[in-house]
């Protein structure tokens, strides 16, 4: 299980997505390119999630 919050990357939001990480990553990526116009990569996201931990 991972956890990613937008309020931790600096976005004044707070949507939280937790789960499988391909979950995660699918859902947290929709969410920061719909809300906030940032199309990140999957990489990217796997990146946040493996700084965490
Ligand atoms: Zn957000």
């Amino acid at each position: 299980m991972v956890k990613l919050s937008c309020n931790n990357y600096g976005f004044e939001c707070d949507f939280t997505v937790e789960g499988e990480v391909e979950n995660v990553l699918k859902e947290f990526g929709k969410h920061t390119d719909e809300e906030h116009g940032i199309d990140y990569s999957k990489e990217a996201l796997m990146q946040f999630i493996l700084r965490k931990s």
